[in-house]
């Protein structure tokens, strides 16, 4: 087996250095100035020439369901969103009429992620009584199949609303069967009562030990009420760091006075912000979140699903929206983009984990800003995505 890999003249700050990744440990042994000469003792290495191509981070999707989309299926017209149970009632119609199994979709969907750069996600899988675990057992199953190439964390998500669809005992044994955290929606929208929602989503993460990621759609004071309560449990449970709010609009409704004064509480009480970065609708103001220290990061959301036929699965894309949509086009405000799409570095140092893209960028900044494709992917050191996997490469040589 080849153990290690020798990637030539990557471009990271302006400069080209020689990668030497670590099959074995899944981390980059060794980086080197191009210019430097390289001594020889390179044993069963495999050799790439980057040519300046650009070094990315690998991407974090935060939030991405991977039960819900029709990728690889044939084209499903969708209908206007009218009411919320009237979109989750045509959503379950939509996918049961689906021949495929969830695991089988999770599995195309994490394939075109990695083709993008992703190696990291949180993905919701509804759970319900009327589907029990079905989907939560096939993303289980991808996820031990996808071990080692795509960290993958699993929300378990009562779509249908927590108490609405009576999910409590479902959702217990969701978290006994393997997900990682708590999920929740619409406490006031869908639950019709948000105190006892969020409590019942509090006390499922007090027994299981697990982090809650709350979808909450609901608008304006009702949104705002919502979040307000959300921090207090998270403070009083001793949570910060491990919950999340996802979408949020409602931090995009009210005055920017009111905004600020949440923003504290969140930051305060380790309260992450999701978002997707919708542009038909008022979102969180993400300037004003990172101004205030809120930890904001950003997910895919709806990938051509019941819900949206749009979203391809790239998150630079997506965080190139996010920067367009602030107005964020000093080099600084583009670089500080990478934050929320990433937990690793712009420039990798010996030792830490072999996965980053490389792409065909004047630099970092530009990269956020052209969004060009990935020429290839890494993951734990293995070529996983990118024009490169599709064969783009013949050139590479192996030094026996
Ligand atoms: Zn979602």
């Amino acid at each position: 087996m080849v153990a290690k890999t020798i990637l030539k003249n990557v471009q990271i700050e302006g400069s080209l250095f020689d990668l030497t990744l670590d099959l074995m440990t899944g981390c980059i042994a060794d980086i080197v100035s191009s210019d430097q000469t390289r001594n020889a003792e390179v044993d069963l290495a495999q050799l790439w020439d980057a040519e300046g191509l650009q070094y990315l981070p690998a991407l974090s999707d935060m939030h991405v369901h991977l039960d819900k989309h029709f990728l690889g299926e044939p084209w499903k017209p969708l209908q206007p969103f009218i009411t919320l149970p009237g979109q989750l009632a045509f959503e379950k119609q939509m996918l049961e009429s689906l021949p495929t199994r969830a695991a089988e979709r999770a599995h195309r969907l994490l394939q075109l992620l990695l083709m993008n750069g992703t190696t990291a996600i949180r993905t919701h899988v509804d759970v319900d009584p009327k589907i029990g675990l079905s989907h939560l057992e096939d993303v289980l199953e991808v996820r031990e199949h996808f071990k080692g190439r795509m960290d993958i964390e699993i929300v378990a998500f009562p779509q249908q609303g927590l108490l609405r669809s009576q999910s409590m005992p479902i959702m217990k044994e969701a978290l006994r069967a393997g997900a990682d955290l708590v999920g929740g929606v619409d406490p006031a929208g869908l639950d019709g009562q948000v105190d006892a929602s969020l409590n019942a989503m509090f006390e499922l993460s007090a027994e299981f030990n697990a982090g809650v990621d709350l979808h909450l759609h609901d608008p304006g004071q009702l949104g705002i009420y919502t979040i307000n309560r959300f921090a207090d449990l998270t403070g009083e449970a001793g949570n910060s760091g491990r919950t999340a709010v996802s979408h949020a609009y409602c931090l995009g409704q009210v005055s920017e006075a009111e905004t600020r004064l949440l923003a504290q509480k969140l930051r305060d009480n380790g309260v992450s912000i999701m978002t997707s970065v919708p542009i038909d609708r008022p979102m969180p103001p993400v300037d004003l979140l990172l101004e205030e220290g809120v930890r904001v990061q950003v997910g895919s959301d709806n990938i051509l699903d019941s819900w949206s036929p749009f979203g391809n699965g790239d998150l630079l894309a997506r965080g190139s929206r996010l920067a367009e949509k602030f107005g964020w086009i000093t080099d600084d405000a583009l670089l500080r983009t990478y934050p929320l799409l990433s937990s690793a570095s712009l420039v990798p140092k010996a030792g830490d984990r072999a996965s980053f893209s490389l792409a065909r960028a004047l630099n970092a900044q530009h990269a956020i800003a052209a969004a060009p494709p990935r020429e290839a992917v890494f993951s734990g050191g293995m070529l996983v995505g990118g024009c490169w996997l599709r064969g783009s490469r013949k050139d590479q040589v192996v030094l026996a």
